[in-house]
């Protein structure tokens, strides 16, 4: 078969998600991944409570909860040599709860397996190379290796992530700035982090987080600005990732602390630049999801949540007020689709922007730890406008 209800490019949380909840609707879908999977990501791997809903709604919810860690109940600082501790905000949802990680691996996997049950067709390893109109149908062009197919669906979403070059429009980044933010990530087993507790690490240049995950092991990610690396190259040995872990032990006692026993599992993967912002959500007939459509600077550790609510804030439109099949009225989804969109996740946005800024001063090491040890209450209200407490936009979504 190669005309579909909807072609969905991209199974990262965004892509599997809106698959699986349209073919819950009934919809045939023709989900597109050029890695096979289950494949590693850079990413911090939290994932906040206010998915509660979302896992309910699809009934993925005891699936979920098999390969999660435990619940992140308090957040810190690690900042210079100061370490503040403060309790996370509950989720305030009718399934009230707290955070958790979960290896990406896993939890993409496990979505794209639930959306393939559901009747999604996946097409993996197949690399989407062009998206065209073609009267009331769109026509993507798939490739693996030599061969080539075109996939024909009214419904065409975008879901392919924003930090990799490709042959889509929406894929060519701009040239490298020295203000660019890298991002690296580390596994380690035997670390010494308090099993309920999500810390921010700061140190110069960049900034980062380190949370229990799924599978006993700790997951540490962290951005880096590409002239600092540059300049953390020179003073230490070995590769980019291994200078960087070097740079966070040498600026950050509690990381180093945490660290001290601990074995990395596996080479550190890197990735990047990442492009934190928000960006058109509906634009030419085609529907953008997850980091495509907007990205928070990871220190809200909100992206997963982001991309997996937008999937599902789309299907939920799009089934609402289509029949299967059929491409009607598409603008007048995709603008309540974009105001819904920004009622939702833009505050997020705002408020990782605004944290992200703060972190990455000269100066925060040294304040950071003084402000927060007197007002330690500073960082529960933070991870609270980060959006880990509330779902307003989607209560009649
Ligand atoms: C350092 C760091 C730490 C982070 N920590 C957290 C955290 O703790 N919690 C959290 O919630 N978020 C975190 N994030 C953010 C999170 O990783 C992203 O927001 C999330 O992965 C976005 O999901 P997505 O589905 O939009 O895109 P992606 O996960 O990037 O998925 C896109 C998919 O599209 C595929 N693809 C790309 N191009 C094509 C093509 N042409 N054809 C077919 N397939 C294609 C890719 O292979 C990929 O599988 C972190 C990010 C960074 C950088």
């Amino acid at each position: 078969m190669t005309r579909f209800d909807a072609v969905i490019i991209g199974a990262g949380p965004a892509g599997a998600t809106t698959a699986l909840a349209l073919a819950r609707a009934g919809w045939s879908v023709a989900l597109i991944e050029k890695v096979p999977f289950p494949r590693k990501k850079v990413c911090g791997e939290f994932m906040s409570a206010t998915n509660a809903a979302l896992f309910a709604d699809l009934g993925i919810e005891a699936a979920i909860h098999a390969e999660t860690g435990p619940e992140i109940r308090r957040v810190a600082i690690f900042a210079g040599t100061g370490t503040i501790t403060a309790p996370m905000p509950q989720h305030a949802g009718k399934r009230s709860g707290w955070g958790v990680a979960v290896a990406r691996e896993r939890l993409d996997d496990l979505l794209v397996q639930n959306a393939v049950q559901a009747g999604a067709t996946l097409l993996m390893p197949w690399r989407a190379t062009a998206l065209a109109p073609d009267g009331t149908d769109f026509i993507c062009t798939i490739m693996d290796g030599a061969e080539t197919k075109e996939i024909r669906a009214p419904v065409a979403v975008i879901a392919h992530g924003s930090w990799e070059r490709g042959d889509l429009p929406t894929q060519n980044m701009r040239p490298h700035r020295p203000s660019d933010l890298l991002a690296f990530k580390a596994r380690f087993r035997d670390a010494a982090l308090a099993s309920d507790l999500m810390p921010l690490i700061v140190f110069p240049g960049g900034y980062g987080g380190m949370v229990n995950s799924s599978g006993k092991t700790l997951s540490l990610t962290c951005c880096i600005r590409r002239d600092m690396l540059q300049d953390v190259r020179r003073r230490h040995q070995g590769s980019a990732a291994d200078a960087v872990l070097a740079h966070i032990g040498a600026h950050c006692r509690g990381a180093r602390e945490v660290l001290r026993e601990a074995v990395l599992e596996a080479p550190p993967l890197a990735a990047g630049p990442i492009a934190p912002g928000i960006r058109p959500r509906y634009a030419q007939g085609f529907f953008r999801v997850g980091n495509l459509a907007g990205e928070a600077h990871p220190i809200v550790a909100e992206g997963i949540s982001m991309a997996m609510q937008s999937g599902w804030l789309l299907a939920r439109l799009l089934t609402s007020r289509t029949e299967v099949g059929q491409g009607r009225d598409l603008d007048a989804i995709g603008a309540l689709y974009a105001k819904r969109w920004r009622q939702a996740f833009a505050p997020r946005i705002h408020a990782a922007s605004l944290f992200a800024h703060l972190a990455m001063q000269p100066v925060a090491p040294a304040l950071l730890g003084p402000v927060l040890t007197r007002f330690p209450a500073m960082l529960t209200l933070a991870a609270r406008l980060s959006g880990k407490t509330r779902l307003d936009a989607f209560r009649d979504g």
